[in-house]
């Protein structure tokens, strides 16, 4: 994993660098995908588990639907927050899907959802405004809170409660300094999923901040397996002017690398959403101006072919549960969503690998797993909370894959002393 960090590691020898990005922390996620490519690039056997994206490719018509607007001469700029028409499917699929009330204005087409993220943080906080952060949280939400000078405040859970906080503890971390929440389920990197009644118990306590906006984070919407419904908490009406959605196109409809996200903020008349418009005028302006027909493709069209990945989805959950279940000491919480597996493997730490590493902590148990025995998970350091103790383990690969390696990690593993 070094070798993509140390690349991203900036000294400050030659020139000024602010210090806002001097503690930028670079992303362990990109790393362990940046580290297999240069194993495989060695003409290694390296099984990832590492990517945080679909092995799928986009589907064909919306890729020709960009084509056919390319071709059609949609090369200029457009407007910022996105064409009409594109605004107005969203809201549509918002208000029909997700049961959010909405207007076309309260969309703002951003590129990825990361920036919706950036521009809704960007948009709501002051310097020691209060961000409460879940954790173990994707590793994007702090160092975002933190560019938009964000005071973070993290509310932690275990695997024994399915890495879901309680009504009592989001009670206990919210107070009058509180400005933005960042909800995700289902969750990267936990792959668990908050049940519609426990996502309404939680809005009853936010109900009591009129202050702070629940910035909810539905990336993996429609990834779910088994029999939990997605409920957006931008649907509760007592909550519903406290609520950004965050959505995009990168993990429904494997489409990563086109950059396209969105967020739909309804509250203060419409005011937060034109102010994250304003914010990306003087950033990105836009994105890709061939995206715009591409998203209407597949919010109106594509929902057979999500589907039938949101199944081959579920069948690899299994799978590498399964698996990782049959391993000793590995206690792992069964994935309910998003595409990963996010295993305990604290109780291997203290002891020695096949090949004669000291384990002390899971980014020492990922670097070895991936020299000793050619697997690459992601390290949890970086996901916050009690997430040192774990890694984390895309399924979004083939079952092939997935037994080959989860078999490679149950041989190294059962050898340890
Ligand atoms: N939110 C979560 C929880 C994610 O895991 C990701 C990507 O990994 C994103 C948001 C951002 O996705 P994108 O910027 O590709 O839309």
């Amino acid at each position: 994993m070094a070798s993509y960090a140390e690349s991203m590691t900036i000294t400050n020898s030659t020139v000024c660098l602010s210090q806002r990005v001097q503690q930028l922390k670079p992303s362990s996620t990109l790393a362990v995908s940046a580290r297999v490519k240069e194993l495989k690039a060695q003409g290694l056997d390296v099984i990832g588990f590492g990517a945080g994206e679909p092995d799928f490719d986009t589907p064909t018509p919306i890729k020709q639907a960009a084509i056919d607007a390319l071709l059609a001469g949609q090369t200029g700029y457009q407007p910022v927050p996105g064409t009409p028409q594109a605004r107005e499917v969203l809201a549509e699929k918002l208000q029909r899907e997700n049961g959010v009330e909405c207007k076309p204005e309260h969309i703002v087409i951003t590129v990825g959802g990361k920036h919706a993220i950036y521009l809704a943080l960007q948009a709501l906080v002051d310097p020691g405004d209060e961000v409460i952060i879940m954790t173990p949280a994707w590793v994007s939400y702090e160092p975002i809170a933190k560019l938009c000078d964000g005071k973070v405040i993290e509310i932690s859970t275990t695997m024994d409660q399915d890495f879901k906080i309680t009504p009592k503890q989001f009670e206990q971390a919210l107070t009058s300094n509180t400005k933005a929440i960042l909800f995700n389920s289902p969750s990267n990197p936990c792959g668990t999923t908050y049940t519609p009644d426990e996502i309404r118990a939680l809005a009853d306590v936010l109900a009591d901040h009129e202050q702070a906006v629940l910035i909810s984070d539905e990336i993996y919407e429609k990834l779910i397996y088994g029999d939990i419904a997605h409920l957006s908490p931008g649907s509760i009406s007592k909550i519903a002017q406290q609520v950004i959605t965050i959505n995009g196109m990168s993990k429904a409809y494997a489409m990563t690398g086109w950059r396209i996200g969105y967020a739909c903020a309804p509250g203060c008349d419409g005011a937060i959403a034109k102010a994250m418009a304003r914010l990306q005028g003087q950033m990105t302006s836009h994105i890709t101006s061939t995206g715009y027909a591409a998203i209407i493709e597949a919010i109106t069209n594509g929902s057979e072919t999500v589907e039938s990945m949101r199944i081959q989805f579920a069948t690899r959950a299994e799978l590498m549960y399964q698996q990782l279940a049959a391993i000793p000491d590995l206690k792992c919480a069964k994935p309910t969503g998003a595409f990963y597996c996010f295993p305990d493997v604290s109780s291997y730490f203290g002891r020695t690998s096949p090949q004669g590493s000291r384990i002390e902590s899971s980014l020492d148990f990922a670097s070895a797993l991936l020299e000793e025995a050619r697997v690459a998970v992601v390290p949890g350091e970086d996901f916050g909370g009690c997430s040192s103790n774990h890694v984390r383990l895309s399924f979004a690969c083939s079952e092939e894959n997935i037994k080959k390696g989860c078999q490679r990690i149950s041989e190294w593993m059962h050898q340890f002393k």
